[in-house]
């Protein structure tokens, strides 16, 4: 068994700690972040969705009152996809248990009218979720939370070929021994300086920036009125944003708008006035302003890239006895709700594996990443690679352009697959499988039945464009100055 400190309590250092600890390792996590103000668990708990005010009331103390710099995001629509779900469900099922009596919803996976039998997604307030998640860590025996301090440094014997990790130091100067050091800092994680510190070559690092930032505020459903149904991916793009509307738990929802970084009306849309003037003015999100009140300030966030770090070079691992989670070693523009599910099945993996990291830390290092290569990276390529395209349709819909759809082979059959999942349940399937990451696209489309029959509906010669933006450019720019 392993002795194991994580940096980092998001969704993978927490989720890392519960797994790990299930498997009879110990665990020190520490996380820079006080614990959510509703200590006490359960109070005030109904069963099932909405049951009562008990529910809603304790639910919005965490979403409300939670301080938690650490996760800038924090405030931002989260789902969590079927991925996440299903790892929770494998792992520590009492997790959905708790989520579902704290008000979060648990929704089946379908696309028109397949239905991926068995698996749901969890539609919640992030801080909601989290914050039951870390009461749950927090009286797990074998995990000890030290709240409110930080890792700022690595310990590192030189003693090998390959330096090895053997602790972390603390912001309160304590020093912390372990087999395994984790990294579970998220976006802003400090390895990289963890590592000039420690004089370690510095880990490979591959990022690109989104161009765009976020908006979202949260509302709750009027008496009387029904959220319209959520869809995965919940976001509609236009030439020139993005906008988002996603379910939460106890009855609340999150509208959600992107913008270019350059946009010359970014600021105007920061008020709430403006903001729901072009949010009811969308086709996608106009039914959710209808049925809701603001319960929230709007929150921004910026510096929105896909960043990958890797601590193994072309000479080998860099350092042996420590290893990166989620967002801490890749992480993708959040417009397809990915995070969360690669945390947690990183998480998992993790979990599998730690055993044999106080036995030989080097090649850990090494196994590990090419276990996230091959799972993860994946989902970062193909994120990178749509989102060099979607630069150039933000920059161009700014002057109001609209760039041609992309006339070539592969862009057309992902078109399609996307254009006929609706109305056919075989590529309904492929599509869900993907979007909830239980397959990757390569996977999904190669089958030969669900890429005959995308080719099938290419061949009756489908327009693949999309439809008039609305409101267009002009529009948009007449809602900003209005
Ligand atoms: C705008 C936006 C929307 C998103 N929407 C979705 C979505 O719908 N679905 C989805 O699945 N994902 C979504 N994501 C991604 C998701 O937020 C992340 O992928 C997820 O939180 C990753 O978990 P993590 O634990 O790796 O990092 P985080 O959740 O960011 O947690 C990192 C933690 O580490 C702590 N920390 C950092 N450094 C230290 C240190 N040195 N010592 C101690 N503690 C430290 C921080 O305080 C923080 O608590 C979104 C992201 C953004 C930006």
């Amino acid at each position: 068994m392993a002795e194991v400190v994580i940096a980092g309590g998001g969704f993978a250092g927490l989720a890392g700690a519960l797994f790990l600890a299930r498997r009879g390792h110990t665990v020190t996590l520490v996380e820079r972040d006080e614990a959510p103000p509703n200590a006490t668990p359960g109070v005030g708990v109904g069963v099932g969705a909405g049951a009562g005010a008990g529910v809603g009331a304790g639910a919005d103390v965490d979403a409300e009152q939670w301080k938690h710099p650490g996760a800038p995001q924090a405030r931002q629509s989260h789902a969590l996809l079927g991925r996440a779900h299903r790892v929770l469900l494998d792992e520590a099922p009492d997790v959905i248990e708790a989520l579902l009596s704290r008000g979060v919803h648990q929704i089946p996976i379908s696309v028109g009218a397949a239905v991926l039998e068995g698996e749901h997604m969890l539609l919640s307030r992030r801080l909601v979720a989290e914050a039951e998640l870390r009461r749950i860590v927090t009286r797990e025996p074998g995990v000890h939370v030290r709240a409110g301090d930080a890792v700022v440094g690595l310990c590192v014997s030189g003693i090998g070929e390959v330096p090895v990790v053997t602790g972390a130091q603390l912001l309160s100067g304590d020093l912390l021994t372990a087999d395994l050091v984790v990294d579970a800092g998220g976006r802003r994680s400090g390895l990289p300086s963890w590592f000039a510190a420690a004089g370690l070559r510095a880990p490979l690092e591959d990022h690109q920036e989104c161009g765009f930032f976020y908006l979202t505020r949260y509302y709750r459903l009027k008496p009387g009125c029904e959220a319209p149904p959520s869809r995965i991916p919940a976001s509609v793009p236009l030439d020139y944003a993005t906008v988002f509307a996603l379910g939460a738990d106890n009855d609340t929802f999150s509208l959600t708008m992107t913008l270019s970084v350059n946009d010359p009306h970014r600021k105007t849309f920061r008020r709430p006035d403006r903001f729901e003037a072009f949010l009811g003015a969308v086709p996608h999100s106009a039914p959710w302003i209808q049925a809701g009140v603001p319960i929230s300030d709007i929150s921004m966030m910026s510096r929105i890239e896909n960043r990958r770090r890797r601590l193994v070079d072309s000479g080998g691992p860099v350092v042996g006895g420590i290893v990166a989670i989620g967002d801490a070693a890749l992480h993708t523009n959040p417009t397809l709700g990915r995070g969360i599910s690669m945390a947690l099945w990183h998480a998992q993996h993790l979990a599998e594996v730690a055993h044999a990291a106080p036995h030989d830390p080097v090649g850990f290092v090494d196994q590990f990443s090419r276990w996230t290569d091959d799972h993860l990276g994946v989902w970062y390529d193909t994120q990178v690679a749509a989102d060099a395209t979607a630069l150039d349709r933000l920059e161009a819909g700014l002057v109001g352009i609209r760039l041609p759809t992309p006339e070539n082979p592969m862009a057309r059959f992902a078109a399609a697959a996307f254009a006929c999942a609706p109305h056919d349940e075989v590529v309904g399937r492929a599509v869900a499988r993907v979007a909830h990451l239980f397959a990757t696209p390569a996977a999904a489309f190669s089958d030969p039945v669900v890429a005959g029959r995308i080719n099938a509906f290419l061949a009756t010669g489908p327009s693949l464009a999309r439809p008039a933006d609305f409101p267009s450019r002009a529009e948009f720019e007449s809602i900003a100055v209005a």
